[in-house]
């Protein structure tokens, strides 16, 4: 589905990503874990291509100069060159962090303004199906987004991103924040997701043991740089991630 080889990102001299590799197979859903700082935004803009328009915008308000390398390979083709529009209309959908809903907007003109690239009756049966999964949504939808708890917001930015389409949905700390039984609603809700609509994921987060159940296969990002990669069983057993990424010995 998905596989990135060798990917560099430089802010100025900075290196935020080191030669970082990953992949993603169909319907699969893969984890990236790592630290405050250890680059997983810098990972999910890069995948999406909004770095491009980040480099662009930098580049033309004589900011940072912002260096990306490497290789993008998604459904078999290279894509490092495609804009993040373009990217999009292929499937590869971002929900970013900290939750960009429209604020100002309510729960239903969020989801609405998600489902551009859609037909209206995938924009009509995907609005059924946010709501099906998410009913607490269904009884907020004249809410504006800026009055919602940060749960429902996280639903919301879900359920905008579904409404694009997704076949690999980014998803980006999605539980940054919440209670420990929202965590759990969202974690279900995301293999939910994976088996009903039949795509494929990558979820960061800080920390693993919340989403380590649900992933397929997971990588670990330190310092810009993937240390350790395996499936969930591989993590579960390992000494070393147990200690860094659990919480517990
Ligand atoms: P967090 O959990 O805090 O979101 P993260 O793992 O997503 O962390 P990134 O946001 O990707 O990490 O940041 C990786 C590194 O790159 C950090 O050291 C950060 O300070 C730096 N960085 C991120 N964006 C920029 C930028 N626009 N300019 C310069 N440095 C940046």
């Amino acid at each position: 589905m998905l596989e990135a080889n060798g990917l560099m990102v430089f802010y100025e001299n900075m290196l935020a990503l080191n030669n970082v590799h990953l992949r993603c197979k169909k319907e699969e859903i893969v984890g990236v874990f790592g630290a405050n700082s250890a680059g997983k935004s810098t990972l999910m803009y890069t995948l999406s291509g909004i770095m491009d328009d980040i480099r662009k915008k930098e580049a033309m308000a004589g900011g940072e100069r912002i260096t990306v390398l490497g290789e993008i390979k998604y459904l078999g083709r290279e894509i490092g060159a495609l804009k993040p529009s373009k990217r999009a209309r292929e499937g590869i959908i971002l929900c970013p962090e900290r939750r960009r809903i429209f604020r100002e907007s309510s729960v239903m003109e969020n989801l609405r303004i998600g489902g551009y690239l859609s037909t209206a009756a995938q924009a009509s049966e995907t609005i059924d199906y946010v709501f099906s999964l998410f009913p607490a949504l269904k009884n907020l939808r004249k809410r504006i987004g800026g009055f919602l708890s940060g749960g429902e917001q996280q639903m919301l930015a879900i359920g905008r991103a579904l409404m694009a389409q997704p076949k690999l949905l980014l998803l980006d700390e999605p539980l940054l924040g919440l209670s420990p039984l929202m965590q759990a609603t969202l974690v279900r809700s995301t293999r939910v997701i994976r088996d009903q609509r039949k795509i494929s994921l990558i979820v960061t987060e800080q920390y693993a043991r919340p989403v380590l159940p649900i992933v397929d296969y997971a990588f670990i990002l330190e310092n810009g740089t993937a240390v350790l990669e395996g499936n969930r069983e591989e993590l579960m057993g390992n000494p070393d991630v147990r200690a860094a990424y659990f919480g517990v010995n």
